[in-house]
């Protein structure tokens, strides 16, 4: 896989080589909207022979995803859910090919999973242990899961009008919930700085390259679906495509970010030549915050700012789409489609409906696609034969408020008048430093305890940082042996020592010696998590020397962190 695929700048048009992933800007003019494009002459005849072979996932695609390394993947199962017929909503609408791509199946219930599954990869095979993501909910939680598989610490910026149970699965997964309390597009704009500030990755959305990618795997998985149900189109004397694209795709829009990436994998699909067009687009909005419909409605080529969304469906609330508005439209613009929008007593309605009809049970954000299906029929734009795919995006999972306990969540209240702007406040804000933004960023400021973990096992090193990560504020430093051990030590000067005891060379014994041999590192905090069942001439060495010892393969996470407290206070 490595370098099979180029960068196209969106502004200036130059190409250039694969960048390291997690960069952003284009080496020609700095401009930060970047796409990827593949060699799809070779790569289409060869894509369908090997994908047959390979089971359902998103990985089944993996030719086409901007990673280098499959060794990095990190993966819960995600792609590969199921194309369904809704055949009583379809009977009912008098539209009998109407399917629905079953999102609500990712391993944490919505298409975010794509998203993680490569952009945590991707963060992997960088290195990184830390990233900052601002979402309006699903996001963070995807992203939550899957970083608790990497060992990557996640900061997740929510506003406060993301559903408590939203919120509470992200903190499940150890992710550091901040919420902001204002809009959506504060809190990306506080996920941002916090992350320049303390040189974080900053997740960007749909500037990701990774992100967007992920989200052409439902094109490819719907075309190949639709293919097998219902035939190939007869194409005269060209020979029919192997592979079918729907009439139309309908999908709840909030950043743009989702239908984006599917409409690039369809351009992908017929410049390969798998399917012969591209669908008609249906961008179905939340009314109380519609800032794509009511530009488009006006034929204006930048979106309608919300300043103060208007609706109950968090997961719908971005007042900016900024670019996102402008490639939907321009897809719309030259293969058809529309934007709408629907109210939430709309999307109830359709929620319920395709609970009882087709025994589908999903978040308000994707019913509001199937609202707008509903609208799209009755106005007459999809005509009774076409083939519909709406996306059922996502689901949300009832986490009970007894099992996380307190203090999950930190708060950042901005001050009032920056809470909700108005137009004109906001014009004004724009002008003058955000002292509020600021002062509020310090506010998340805590002490930060710096830990070595020394220990010569990769596994029991990722699990140790996995346990501290999720719970706190840790810097963490690690040493897969004790010589490598003790010059960290004597550089970084760290608050605590977690150290294991059988390494070949130095081992933990004669680290310990060393430590309290100088006077820099006498007092110096160590625990010890070690595999080895200890004789009593060894337990007398440790006795003093240490502020507590775990027995690999019989402490829990609790044990750790209750032992980490312990030593720093
Ligand atoms: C994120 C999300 C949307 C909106 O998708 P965008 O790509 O951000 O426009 C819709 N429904 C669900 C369930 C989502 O999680
Ligand atoms: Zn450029």
């Amino acid at each position: 896989m490595p370098g099979n695929f180029a960068l196209v700048c969106a502004d200036c048009g130059q190409s250039s080589a694969a960048l390291p992933s997690t960069a952003f800007q284009c080496p020609h003019c700095s401009g930060e909207w970047l796409s990827a494009r593949y060699d799809y002459a070779s790569l289409g005849p060869q894509l369908i022979r090997q994908a047959v072979q390979r089971r359902h996932s998103l990985w089944r695609f993996r030719e086409l995803l901007p990673l280098n390394d499959p060794d990095n993947i990190v993966t819960l199962g995600e792609g590969g859910t199921p194309l369904v017929r809704a055949a009583s909503l379809g009977l009912m609408l008098g539209r009998p090919n109407l399917f629905v791509k079953d999102e609500r199946q990712g391993p944490t219930g919505s298409f975010k999973d794509r998203q993680a599954a490569l952009a945590v990869s991707v963060m992997k095979e960088n290195n990184l242990t830390q990233a900052v993501v601002a979402s309006t909910g699903n996001v963070a939680i995807s992203y939550a899961a899957y970083c608790a598989r990497a060992g990557i610490k996640l900061y997740a910026f929510l506003t406060s009008l993301v559903p408590a149970e939203k919120m509470r699965e992200c903190a499940l997964y150890g992710a550091q919930v901040i919420k902001v309390a204002s809009t959506y597009d504060r809190a990306k704009e506080l996920a941002a700085q916090f992350a320049t500030q303390r040189g974080m990755y900053y997740d960007r959305g749909l500037r990701s390259i990774a992100a967007v990618e992920s989200m052409k795997t439902i094109a490819f998985e719907l075309a190949e679906e639709l293919a097998r149900a219902l035939g190939v189109p007869s194409n005269g004397a060209a020979g029919p495509p192997p592979w079918r694209a729907p009439d139309w795709y309908v999908q709840s829009v909030s950043g743009g970010l989702g239908p984006a990436g599917v409409m690039k994998g369809f351009v992908e699909l017929k410049s390969m030549g798998l399917v012969d067009k591209l669908p008609a687009l249906a961008c179905i909005q939340a009314e109380g915050c519609a800032p794509m419909v009511t530009a488009f409605a006006q034929n204006r080529a930048a979106p309608d700012v919300v300043h103060s969304p208007r609706t109950h469906i968090a997961t719908l609330a971005t007042g900016n789409p900024g670019r996102g508005y402008q490639m939907l439209r321009d897809h719309i613009r030259t293969h058809g489609g529309t934007m709408l929008s629907v109210s939430d007593e709309e999307a109830y309605r359709a929620l319920h409906v395709l609970a009882k009809l087709e025994g589908l049970s999903m978040e308000p954000a994707a019913a509001v696609a199937f609202a707008g299906l509903i609208k799209l029929v009755r106005a007459g734009l999809i005509r009774p034969d076409e083939v519909v795919v709406v996306n059922c995006s996502g689901h949300t999972f009832p986490i009970q408020n007894e099992i996380l306990g307190e203090g999950w969540a930190r708060d950042v209240e901005l001050p009032a008048h920056e809470a909700e702007p108005g137009a004109g406040a906001a014009r004004e804000m724009a002008a003058r430093p955000r002292e509020g933004l600021l002062a509020a960023l310090q506010r998340l400021d805590e002490r930060v305890r710096s830990v070595v973990i020394i220990d010569d096992n990769p596994e029991a090193t990722r699990l140790i940082r996995r346990i501290l990560q999720a719970r706190g504020a840790y810097q963490l430093s690690e040493a897969g042996n004790g010589r490598d051990g003790l010059r960290l030590i004597r550089e970084i000067h760290p608050d605590l020592v977690v150290l294991d005891l059988m390494m070949p060379d130095m081992d933990g014994f004669a680290v310990l010696d060393a430590l309290r041999a100088d006077s820099a590192t006498r007092d110096l905090p160590v625990i010890v998590v070690t595999a080895k069942e200890l004789a009593p001439d060894e337990r007398h060495r440790l006795n003093g020397q240490i502020d507590s010892l775990l027995q690999k393969g019989s402490f829990m996470d609790d044990d750790l962190l209750a032992d980490v407290l312990g030593a720093l206070t």
